[in-house]
């Protein structure tokens, strides 16, 4: 009636204006819908900013026509002083959360239980990792925004809710039962993908700022700013999943979905109706190796009685939903307390900080230590002891952190400091070469470096001296057997020593002799590896030995020479230069070759059979009876070729157990696959036995 009014009160032109506002958010209202919900757009960016512009002009033109549902109105306002708090019309609710089958088969047998003979079936959804919000509208129109707070009170973040384009200000209307519907709730989750959440920790990154742990605090931070123009600048995403209304009765959760859908809300096509426990089973078990596809963050599936009279019957229970589940997937990040920051040191020196962490299980295992890097990762993430962290597996060995939750942060902690001198008993002082992020314990007698290093002088890619573990050269550098790798040699003059010591037989010391004597065989790429010249790794040490030869020939090079290698910078370069003219070094080089050790390659001394010449291999994922390395190894014994990368030029790709990307790309390029098993009757088609 209003409207009427004001129509008559209107200049021509006002009116012309009036219809052609409404044409124009008519129209962006369905571009915006095909662009952000649908992901397909109707028009050109240059079009769709052109409509925008006519609308933002004729609306600064007659400013009594702006309303708030225009699409010119996501972005605007003064930054809050604070948000004020809503009452959720329903509590929103937060579901059980289970981890095994055995609960989701309890959990129907509770339904099966309560519902006596009637019949039901589950509306399986993802469970987004993201934040959940309420969104009330009136007349059609988005009016509030609200966080699930402590799930009865939430903020008032409409403003901040506006911004994210996939929200329709104005609902397409629907009817049902006869009702357009135009007074509802819906809620869902606001989440982010996780390109843009890369992109945007690496902005803050390089602008000094502490990057976030995962997409999902990202989001929370986010919705947490009081300047809805900030909010507007970080891509929210929102997906719902939950209609209610008091206008009608609604019926079912997956027709609710299709209602959300065609009143315009993004909802995710990946739901499905299940009528069986197992057909709930295959959807949990196909989404959690299919969840990596997706460009965003799940960390469950939300099992959902579909009927929602039968959802009203059963009610709820401490707050949770008795009609849902979220079977949850294993986490591949964790959040615990860090309880202390200690220093290890590395074979060649290097000091690196770990994290000592309340144990937590994290993918699987156990994690309570975590590597922390160096000091400047420490500094750029602002980890404190005290603080609660977030731990990642991510594909490596040894965790990660790779953020702090600041809310938990103590009031009284401080910045954490790197000390000055080493932990080990000599107490040497810490040094930090220029150029490089990490310190180093400048003694060379530093016995934890002096562990390091026999440790990895025996190690199985190195010398490979079985029985030299950890624990076994604790026990000799304590007991002063060892204090250099050339003293490994001289165990053989000791021998009667070592029986007479607490759990040494006179067996396990032979044994541990003869592993010594066998080493003695290993090529002169290994010795060199195994010497543990700083930054020099298997690889690079090969090349140094196909290259040069010998160690004589490495250190009469002089550092253009070594550089002349392209996989050879000044780094290395300087490195060996440094370790060739180390007195000390010299010193155990020359024990080393008393002993018998390899310092140049024979080339293929005592193998002239070569029947593999000419043969490129590529082994990938894990082989039963030998290492990656011994294959590789055999394989160049044999006058053959491994190398790392598959090409067309590849001859064989040798695919042992969890291949990873080179089985695919072997496929794709038609290179001829073996097992391991036909790997080793090729060898013995050539007369080669193993
Ligand atoms: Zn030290």
């Amino acid at each position: 009636m209003q409207e009427h009014l004001f129509q008559h009160t209107d200049s021509d032109d006002k009116r012309r204006a009036r219809q052609r506002i409404e044409e124009l958010r008519a129209l962006i209202r369905k571009y915006d819908y095909a662009y952000y919900v649908q992901a397909q757009p109707l028009i050109s960016d240059r079009d769709y900013d052109r409509l925008f512009a006519e609308l933002v002009e004729l609306e600064q033109r007659y400013p009594d026509l702006v309303t708030p549902d225009s699409p010119t109105q996501r972005v605007g306002g003064q930054p809050l002083e604070e948000f004020a708090h809503v009452q959720h019309r329903t509590p929103m609710l937060s579901l059980a959360n289970t981890y095994t089958r055995q609960e989701v088969l309890d959990f129907d047998r509770r339904i099966r239980q309560a519902l006596g003979h009637e019949t039901y079936q589950y509306c399986c959804e993802l469970k987004f990792d993201g934040v959940a919000v309420s969104l009330r509208y009136e007349e059609g129109r988005f009016v509030l925004g609200a966080t699930r707070g402590d799930g009865l009170v939430g903020d008032d973040i409409t403003a901040n809710l506006r911004t994210i384009r996939s929200l329709p200000l104005v609902a397409q209307p629907v009817t049902v039962e006869n009702v357009i519907l135009s007074n509802f709730e819906v809620r869902g989750e606001v989440y982010m993908l996780r390109r843009d959440f890369e992109q945007l920790n690496r902005q803050r990154i390089a602008e000094g700022e502490k990057p976030f742990a995962n997409p999902r605090n990202l989001t929370a931070g986010t919705l947490k700013l009081l300047d809805p123009r900030q909010v507007a600048q970080r891509p929210l995403q929102l997906v719902c999943y939950y209609l209610d209304s008091d206008q009608v009765r609604l019926h079912r959760q997956s027709s609710n979905l299709e209602l959300l859908r065609a009143m315009g809300f993004p909802i995710s096509p990946h739901w499905r109706l299940c009528a069986t426990l197992n057909d709930v089973f295959a959807f949990i078990d196909q989404w959690e190796t299919r969840r990596r596809e997706l460009p965003f963050d799940i960390d469950g599936i939300v099992v959902k009685l579909d009927d929602l009279e039968q959802q009203r019957r059963l009610g709820t229970v401490a707050r949770s939903p008795r009609w849902a589940i979220a079977y949850k997937y294993e986490a591949e990040q964790a959040r615990t307390l860090l309880k202390d920051i200690v220093l290890q040191v590395g074979r060649t020196g290097v000091v690196t900080p770990v994290a000592e962490l309340e144990p937590v299980f994290l993918a699987g295992s156990t994690v309570s230590r975590a590597t922390l890097h160096n000091a400047a990762f420490i500094e750029q993430l602002d980890v404190r002891i005290g603080d609660t962290v977030y731990v990642e597996k991510g594909g490596e060995v040894i965790p990660k952190i790779v953020g702090v939750d600041l809310d938990a942060r103590p009031a009284d902690s401080t910045p954490w400091r790197m000390p000055t001198r080493c932990p080990c008993p000599h107490r040497s002082r810490l040094h930090r070469p220029p150029g490089e992020v990490n310190y180093y314990c400048e003694s060379p007698a530093c016995p934890w470096q002096i562990r390091r290093r026999i440790e990895h002088f025996a190690s199985r890619d190195a010398m490979d001296i079985e029985g030299l573990g950890e624990k076994v050269v604790a026990e000799l550098v304590e007991a002063g057997f060892l204090e250099t790798i050339a003293d490994i040699y001289d165990l053989a003059s000791k021998r009667d020593q070592l029986v007479g010591r607490p759990g040494w037989g006179t067996k396990r010391v032979e044994n541990l002799l003869a592993a010594i004597e066998a080493s003695k065989a290993q090529p002169f790429h290994r010795v060199l590896y195994a010497l543990g010249i700083r930054h020099i790794g298997e690889v690079t040490a090969k090349l140094l030995a196909e290259h040069f030869g010998s160690l004589d020939a490495i250190c009469r090079a002089t550092m253009d020479e070594l550089q002349a290698i392209p996989e050879i910078g000044p780094r290395i370069a300087d490195s060996i230069c440094t370790f060739c003219n180390d007195p000390e070094e010299r010193h155990i080089i020359t024990r080393l070759k008393k002993a018998g050790l390899a310092f140049s390659a024979q080339r293929q001394s005592k193998q002239s059979h070569q029947p593999l010449a000419g043969k490129t291999f590529v082994f990938t994922g894990e082989l039963d009876s030998m290492t990656r390395t011994q294959a590789e190894e055999l394989v160049e014994s044999l006058g053959g070729r491994a190398t790392s990368s598959v090409s067309r030029a590849t001859s064989y790709v040798v695919v042992g157990r969890s291949p990873g990307s080179k089985f695919t790309k072997a496929q794709q390029l038609g290179v001829p696959i073996l097992s391991e098993r036909e790997f080793f009757e090729l060898l013995r088609t050539h007369g080669v036995t193993i």
